[in-house]
């Protein structure tokens, strides 16, 4: 990040005598990345450029991925060095990258104030995955989660949600370079979403934007752990991405256990918004429960004959159900179930008529799967 440098008057400064002192300046810097195309339109009007500078920013940034505004060769020196002095492009550094045996790229980054955030790339045969994360470290204390010993960091800006994905574009493909397989975005990462939810929402309208990123909602999957008021907020949105709700338990008391938001919000409250939620699903558009395997915590027969009543009580029907076998960490007390108990657990909810697949683990040998992103360092 390049310093700017801004002149105040130092008032009644004793100590300065009053003459004029250059400080450093960060905050008052504004994180370009972070811009909707007509807030651009607004800053370019404010420094006096027309308003095809600002879309030539704009595809400059989110099309062309570049990182800084030198790069920019086509815009007029003037204008140039004006966005130098008061915006930044890039607002966050790549600490480490570690690539698993999968194929799974997960990288830790910092904020330009120190924190950790993290993405992952999951490639696929036919589809590639970019996850982010929309806080640095989580409030949650879901127990089954390592992000959870963090706590709450910070929440992140838009301009870094959107940038982390650039970030993971341009060292997959090259800087600019084509995504051979379109991608796909869920917001899966470190942190709760809807606990962000007007960056988050800022910085999936800038992705879609067709002079940049171009990643339409419709490639989009947010998930919560149930954040009601904002699940009513999202079945809203105009242009809306897919939805999971983080679930991983049949009962109340199971679930105060396990995810603590739930004495917030408990399953007759999470349920009512689901079903609520239901009714702004697109024709052919299901949405998810995501539903962790804890060995012997909640992954007996029972357990799954209990989550099909639930889901028939509130009369839901066009969900499906992801079970994400558990990601294990030193530091936390649970065990995975075993592949039979999933298939188990599986069969049981397809006998009752429910959709259920099974997430393969990806990356967890660099801690890159879900609920292990706690800015872990491992060895290369
Ligand atoms: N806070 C949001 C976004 C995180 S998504 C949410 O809870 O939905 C991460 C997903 O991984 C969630 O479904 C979460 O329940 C799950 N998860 C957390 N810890 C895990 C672990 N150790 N193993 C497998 N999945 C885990």
């Amino acid at each position: 990040m390049t310093a700017s440098s801004k002149f105040i008057k130092v008032e009644a400064g004793k100590q300065f005598g009053g003459r004029y002192v250059k400080i450093l300046n960060v905050s008052t810097r504004i994180h370009i990345t972070g811009l909707k195309q007509t807030e651009l339109e607004s800053l370019a009007a404010e420094m006096g450029e027309p308003k095809y500078r600002a879309v030539q920013v704009f595809k400059a940034i989110h099309e062309r991925r570049l990182n800084s505004f030198g790069e920019i060769s086509d815009l007029p020196k003037k204008f140039r060095s004006r966005l130098e002095e008061s915006a930044d492009i890039s607002r966050l550094t790549v600490d480490a990258k570690y690539v698993s045996t999968d194929g799974t790229r997960r990288y830790l980054m910092k904020t330009s104030d120190g924190y950790p955030v993290e993405a992952v790339f999951i490639p696929s045969e036919n589809r590639d995955t970019i996850c982010f994360s929309s806080q640095s470290g989580c409030p949650l204390k879901c127990d089954f989660c390592l992000t959870a010993k963090l706590g709450l960091l910070r929440n992140l800006t838009s301009g870094e949600i959107v940038e982390q994905v650039i970030t993971v574009l341009n060292d997959v493909y090259g800087i600019g370079g084509e995504t051979p397989h379109g991608t796909n975005l869920v917001g899966m990462g470190a942190g709760e979403p809807f606990l962000n939810f007007a960056n988050l929402v800022n910085a999936l309208e800038i992705m879609s934007s067709e002079n940049g990123l171009f990643i339409v909602p419709n490639r989009v999957t947010i998930s919560t752990a149930g954040i009601v008021p904002q699940i009513y907020e999202f079945a809203k949105l105009e242009n809306r991405p897919h939805l999971a709700i983080s679930l991983s338990a049949p009962t109340d008391e199971m679930r105060n256990k396990l995810m603590p938001i739930n004495k917030r919000w408990d399953l007759g409250e999470l349920m009512t918004a689901a079903k609520e939620f239901e009714g702004s699903l697109r024709r052919g558009e299901r949405f998810t429960f995501e539903y962790v395997m804890l060995g012997g915590v909640n992954d007996a027969d029972s357990d799954a004959r209990e989550l099909a009543s639930l889901l028939e009580r509130f009369q839901l029907s066009r969900v499906k159900i992801n079970l994400i076998p558990h990601n294990g960490a030193e530091q936390l007390d649970y065990s995975t179930s075993t592949p039979e108990r999933v298939e188990r657990f599986k069969k049981t909810l397809e006998s009752r008529g429910v959709s259920a697949y099974v997430r393969q683990p990806r990356g967890s040998d660099i801690y890159a799967a879900c609920g292990q992103l706690a800015a872990m360092d491992v060895k290369a």
